[in-house]
């Protein structure tokens, strides 16, 4: 019997592969089956390797949802004959294309992590080789009983694997480009990969599917002191848009302006839906623990909790068709929130 995890790696674009262009000294990607030759070491590790690249790798910055469908059924179409999966992605955009997956899979019970790099796998300080080696072995490990250690979608990088829909891009600069601001790290790798094995999260799905049905009409609203709602009328438009991301300040406060209350009063009386996470580096919202936010509760304004804004913007577009949305938008779905 073959005890080799078999996983297979796929490549969508990003840093992690692309070379510089003699000519315009300008960052594009390259053939990714070139990695061997960058990573040699992977040929020895005890794990079976397939990989699989996007016809056209792309910038980060492209990825968009028919990226997101296409790797969604990269994977489904061979789940069954994987024990993981490795997506090697740009950075920039890497916690929105996990929180995406994470809420377009139900039932997942085997490892998607997603990796990538600040430089280029061929450079000498690269950190794409460690982040790729260790998020292959994080995808190949297994529990006591045999089955996949790591069942959700999560992302590996500098060292620290954290859930895919509770990160977020907050370094340009440093290797350490990541963090999870209100939850914990799934696992540190040190000398030994240190997992925090009761923040796992399980499915309670029997069956595997997967959720293509993307819905794109969601705006996202940052507030400022001094806004002019009124040059912002236009969003609070149902037949244009259907959900309003509000980032509003600390525990969830906006502004009392009676303009800003019609907009929204008149856009969810309307079936339009506004969801209300913070623009704080962490915590989470509290409607109503402030007089500034106990508006939103008397208007039907959803509680985003400690969601990150790219979990929220993804879970948005994936439960906007689906017929309890305000509902979902509530609930835990993939441990991407808080419940107090
Ligand atoms: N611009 C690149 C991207 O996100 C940066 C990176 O790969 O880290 O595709």
């Amino acid at each position: 019997m073959n005890q080799k995890a078999n996983i297979l790696v796929i490549y969508t674009g990003g840093t992690i592969g692309m070379m510089k262009d003699p000519e315009t000294a300008q960052l594009k990607s390259v053939d990714f089956n070139l990695i061997y030759n960058h990573v040699p070491e992977l040929k020895r590790f005890n794990v079976d390797i397939e990989t699989v690249s996007f016809e056209h790798p792309v910038d980060s910055s492209e990825i968009g949802v028919e990226n997101w469908k296409t790797l969604a059924t990269i994977i489904r179409d061979r789940y069954a004959q994987f024990d993981g999966f490795v997506v090697l992605h740009g950075s920039d955009t890497m916690a929105y294309s996990a929180s995406a997956l994470s809420f377009m899979f139900d039932g997942l019970k085997k490892p998607i992590i997603f990796t990538g790099s600040q430089l280029p796998i061929g450079t000498i300080r690269t950190d794409g080789k460690e982040n790729l080696i260790t998020a292959i072995e994080i995808a190949a490990a297994k529990n006591k009983n045999g089955a996949p250690l790591i069942q959700e979608v999560a992302v590996y990088f500098d060292y620290q694997l954290f859930r895919g829909n509770r990160c977020t891009k907050d370094s340009a600069e440093n290797f350490e480009a990541f963090r999870s601001p209100n939850f914990v790290p799934l696992g540190v790798a040190g000398v030994h990969i240190v997992y925090n094995e009761d923040k796992f999260y399980h499915t309670q799905s029997q069956e595997f599917t997967v959720n293509m049905d993307i819905n794109t009409k969601v705006v996202l609203l940052k507030l400022y002191p001094g806004i002019n709602f009124e040059l912002y009328k236009g969003l609070f438009n149902p037949t244009n848009v259907s959900a309003i991301i509000l980032e509003s300040f600390g525990a969830g406060n906006a502004p009392t302006s009676s303009i800003f209350r019609s907009l929204l009063s008149d856009f969810i009386g309307k079936g339009g839906i506004v969801l209300n996470i913070t623009q704080c580096n962490s915590g989470s919202v509290k409607q109503g623990m402030y007089a500034t936010s106990a508006v939103f509760n008397d208007l039907g304004v959803i509680s985003g909790r400690d969601m990150t804004t790219e979990a929220a913007v993804t879970k948005l577009m994936v439960a906007l068709n689906s017929a309890n949305t305000k509902e979902l938008l509530g609930s835990n779905l993939r441990g991407e929130l808080t419940l107090n």
